[in-house]
């Protein structure tokens, strides 16, 4: 295939996410070149459009599976491997004053500091941008790390937020508790209330944001709608994509604006490293909009820069790299990063592998008499079975919940019946999982807020691995005996 990559150990001008369109108002700069060439700031500019052919040079519309082997990577010059190197690298030489300078003062692209960029990072961001249809993206510590970013980029003191009441419970802990001891405050509205995204906006409201997939019980949020409501009024909607990844669903495609994911889970798919990765269509305008002088004002954290000037696309990127990035440090280790990359080179099998799995055992627990509901949208009792039709036509993803009949003894029981399923606090892993979220991942929350968003004493979720599915369900049933016994 030859030389197919972008960034990352050939090209690192990924460095600024979105840098492709950075100087498209302003300065001068190069097409994409090789590290080792550096660029030159009088050489043609690159109004170049959000095509895949950044990604994959040569290749004007790879397909998915492609992409998540190639997209951002390539032969390294240098040592010919042909799998992407981890960069642990603090920082990057520069090969002379004038060197460092331009770098300094984004004139020329390059990495400087892996707290900012780093070409192993820049690797994964540039697939992920890639298999979302995105403009570019930034690679950090964890999913909430991601969400942190997100925010800070547009929000600070006096701003309002509109978000879907069923969020991971860490999600909304960070929205309800901790960003309103830093003066932002959130109106929490039910996904599927439409009226109520409309009614909660107000002129101070920066973003809208939802999860594709609603944590635990799967409410699928309407993207299309809600992102007509989120653009009516001047705002970006910002999804959490962590329970579909790109292979279920590309929210872009569907209306949002920013994407952010759990790469801790499903991305990197085996349950080794914490990770986030914030993804940007680059098709929001945040110009005209006049909710966000942070990226039309000048900024005097980096030389009165005009982000939105600097780059038409990669304005919000731009910010969130240089601003949230540089000062509140949540980057991602390269190590990290090289994982991510290496589970999703395989996302496309593993994914279709789950959700083969998780409707097995879907169809397996709907008929149990011990089972008094299960909450995946692949039933049709399921409140969002006709829109998980229309945006998830793959299916609803291999993460959800179910109601044991039964005592809260009885729902210790299953748990600790089962042997395959790890009782544990994560998903997304290649191995089944098994939580009992009101009492771990959403303890945080009074009742009405676990009311809200459908957790019951009773509700127990899983993560439906890559094993025999037979073994999946022999488990299942010997746990549900054991609840039984215990009634
Ligand atoms: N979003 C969802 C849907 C999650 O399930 C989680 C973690 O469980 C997060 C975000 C936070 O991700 P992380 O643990 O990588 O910070």
């Amino acid at each position: 295939m030859g030389r197919i990559g972008a960034a990352g150990t050939v090209e690192p001008y990924r460095m600024e996410a979105c840098s492709r369109h950075i100087g498209t108002k302003r300065r001068h700069l190069s097409a994409p070149a090789s590290s080792t060439q550096p660029r030159s700031v009088d050489a043609p500019q690159w109004p170049q459009p959000a095509t895949l052919e950044h990604a994959m040079p040569g290749y004007s519309d790879p397909g998915f599976d492609t992409l998540a082997l190639h997209a951002g990577a390539a032969p390294d010059p240098a040592t010919g491997a042909r799998a992407v190197p981890i960069h642990l690298s603090t920082s990057f030489v520069f090969e002379n004053s004038e060197h460092a300078a331009s770098l300094f003062n984004m004139e020329r692209s390059g990495h400087v500091y892996s707290r900012i960029s780093n070409p192993t990072n820049a690797v994964l961001e540039e697939r992920v941008a890639a298999l979302e249809g995105g403009c570019g993206a930034i690679a950090t510590a964890s999913g909430q790390a991601a969400l942190f970013l997100a925010i800070s980029t547009l929000a600070g003191a006096g701003s309002h937020l509109v978000a879907s009441s069923a969020l991971y419970g860490g999600s909304h802990n960070l929205l309800h508790y901790t960003l309103a001891r830093f003066g932002i405050d959130t109106t929490f509205v039910k996904p599927g209330d439409i009226d109520g995204w409309r009614g909660a906006i107000r002129p101070n409201t920066k973003l809208l944001f939802g999860e594709t997939l609603g944590n635990p019980g799967l409410d699928v949020l309407d993207i299309p709608t809600v992102s007509a409501i989120a653009h009516d009024a001047g705002l970006p909607l910002l999804v959490d994509s962590t329970f579909t990844t790109p292979w279920l669903m590309q929210p872009f495609e569907h209306g949002a604006d920013l994407i952010f994911h759990s790469a801790t889970k499903f991305l990197s798919g085996h349950g080794t490293v914490i990770g986030g990765v914030l993804v940007d269509s680059g098709q929001f305008d945040w110009d005209s909009s006049t909710r966000f002088p942070e990226l039309s004002q000048p900024y005097d954290g980096f030389h009165g820069m005009v982000f939105s000037e600097e780059s038409s696309i990669g304005a919000f990127l731009l910010r969130a790299r240089r601003e949230g990035l540089r000062d509140f440090g949540a980057c991602m280790s390269p190590h990290t990063a090289w994982l991510v990359l290496q589970g999703i080179e395989t996302l496309p099998l593993r994914m279709a592998r789950h959700v083969e799995n998780a409707h097995a055992v879907v169809d397996f627990l709907a008929a149990q008499p011990m089972v008094e509901s299960v909450a995946h949208p692949r039933l049709e009792s399921h409140p969002d079975h006709r829109l998980a039709t229309r945006l998830l036509p793959r299916g609803a993803g291999a993460v959800f919940s179910f109601n044991l009949r039964g005592t809260r003894e009885q729902g210790r029981a299953f748990i600790e019946a089962l042997k395959i399923f790890s009782h544990l606090a994560n998903v997304g892993d290649c191995r089944s999982l098994v939580i009992h979220p009101a009492s771990t991942t959403h303890f945080r929350m009074d009742d009405a807020a676990l009311a809200q968003a459908g957790i019951t004493a009773g509700t127990i979720r899983l993560s439906i691995g890559l094993e025999d599915v037979a073994d999946l369900i022999d488990d299942l049933k010997r746990a549900l005996g054991a609840a039984k016994r215990a009634a």
